[in-house]
């Protein structure tokens, strides 16, 4: 794909390369005709010349011999040739080039006072040729050939196409050079644009263009971007203040509903009902499960989450999560390898962080048969300044397809939605606060060989 900026340069090359090709031809046409016209003018007036001088000094039909050729062209024309024929081509005086060069000549009667011109080419080179017919006083008709070389005039034409050949490729030169920096100049605002528009995301739809001073095409582009981008936020706000109302509005009833449904389940003796009631249960509870998390997602969005940002001790956290989700991994005959670095501190939320690991080793709980074991790891690198937390797993594994995917939100891979808990919210919700946290997380999965999430924090100055 080429760019707009080396299409203009191409362009303006080509158009001016097109005009000065134009211009440069039209100037070599016309200084040759000049030059030529030049000669012709000269020759012209020489040949008057001789002809008044030989027809003053003729005798009896015949020049006489002091009319020498050299004594009437001093300081005439610089390598000229002359011959003078007379009635029936009889040559009066000879010159070898000339009466070489005569079938090439034009016919023209002696005496008639008419003037031809011709360009001969011979042995000793091209010639430009005047021939004019005049008639002596005492009625000797002759025709005086006059000619000149053309070196001189052919040499300055090759002079100016060698200043061609050189002076448009380096005018084309400069031109590209400067249709390269005046595009560059132009489109600037674009690029800044282009660079502006592409940080825009989902997650800060608040930012905006900066309109360029000037009031032109640019500036309509920009502000009709941002007058898009302005929509497109409000409609995005409004959805998520949708999902963050109805998520609250849901969450009074369904306590009221779950502790309703846990009075009822401690009262009753019919084990029928009771087994009923312990569904309904587990369904409102899954129910206010997805309202919270909604509900959290709806606040990261609307950047309405403030982290209670701490120097604390990543070590620790991780091992309290451990601690605490050993009961579900027992029940699952699942046990966990840990290796842990000493003392790592990050800048961090203690509640937010403590979900991301919540959610990270249930998940290598949920998706690994039993007995098998989980293999966290804590490392602090202070060279890299990064503290680097892994949970691996030896379960299914995640498939190329769904990879992914997996951060999105309600995103459950086939195999999940079978009997497994979960509403598909717990990545989405794990990659934000890692992000919060001006983390990073990544995950390596092939089918049946497990996977492995990796999460990443700056590491902070011990308290
Ligand atoms: P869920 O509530 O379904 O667990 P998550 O957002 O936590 O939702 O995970 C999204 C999907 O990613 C899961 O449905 C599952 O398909 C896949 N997944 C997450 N963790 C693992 C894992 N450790 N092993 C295999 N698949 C996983």
């Amino acid at each position: 794909m080429s760019s707009i900026r080396s299409r203009i340069v191409v362009l303006f090359t080509l158009f001016f390369g097109i005009v000065l090709t134009g211009f440069a031809s039209l100037i070599y046409v016309r200084l040759s005709e000049a030059e030529r016209s030049t000669l012709d003018a000269r020759l012209e007036s020489e040949a008057d010349k001789l002809a008044t001088e030989l027809g003053e000094n003729a005798h009896d039909g015949t020049f006489p011999d002091s009319v020498s050729l050299s004594e009437i062209l001093a300081g005439g024309i610089r390598g000229a040739h002359m011959q003078v024929v007379g009635m029936n081509r009889s040559t009066l005086l000879f010159d070898s080039m000339l009466s070489a060069a005569a079938g090439s000549l034009p016919s023209i009667t002696p005496g008639t006072g008419a003037l031809k011109r011709a360009t001969v080419s011979s042995e000793k080179g091209e010639f430009r040729c005047l021939l004019l017919s005049s008639e002596a006083e005492d009625s000797l008709k002759f025709v005086v050939q006059l000619a000149s070389p053309t070196d001189d005039l052919r040499s300055r034409q090759t002079d100016l196409l060698y200043l061609f050949a050189v002076a448009i490729p380096l005018a084309l030169f400069l031109t590209a050079l400067a249709a390269s920096a005046i595009a560059r100049k132009a489109l600037q605002p674009i690029s800044s644009i282009i660079r502006t528009a592409d940080q825009i995301s989902a997650n800060n739809l608040g930012q905006r263009l900066e309109l360029p001073q000037t009031r032109d095409e640019v500036r309509a582009l920009a502000e009709t971007f941002n007058r898009m981008v302005e929509r497109i936020d409000a409609a995005f706000r409004s959805q998520q203040q949708f999902v963050a109302d109805a998520s609250h509005e849901m969450r009074t009833p369904l306590t009221v509903l779950r502790n309703e449904l846990e009075f009822a389940i401690e009262r009753l003796n019919d084990p029928a009902v009771k087994d009923g009631l312990q569904t309904s249960l587990a369904e409102a509870d899954r129910l206010a499960h997805l309202a919270e998390d909604l509900l959290l997602l709806a606040r990261i969005d609307a950047s309405k989450l403030r982290l209670e940002l701490m120097s604390i001790r990543l070590d620790e956290i991780l091992l309290e999560c451990i601690q605490h989700s050993n009961a579900l991994a027992t029940k699952k005959g699942i046990r966990f390898k840990v290796t842990v670095d000493d003392v790592v501190h990050v800048e961090g939320d203690r509640e937010r962080l403590k979900s991301i690991f919540f959610n990270l080793l249930n998940n290598a709980i949920k998706y690994s048969p039993d007995h098998t074991t989980v293999t966290v790891s804590l490392t602090g690198n202070p060279t890299r300044n990064m503290a680097t937390v892994s949970i691996k797993d030896e379960g299914e594994g995640i498939s190329a397809e769904s990879l992914p995917h997996i951060f999105k939100r309600f995103y459950r891979a086939d195999a999940s939605r079978s009997g497994r808990d979960g509403h598909g919210l717990g990545l989405a919700i794990v990659e934000r606060l890692v992000q919060l946290h001006r983390g990073e997380i990544s995950v390596v999965s092939q089918p049946g060989n497990g996977s492995t999430f990796t999460v990443e924090f700056p590491l902070a100055r011990p308290a």
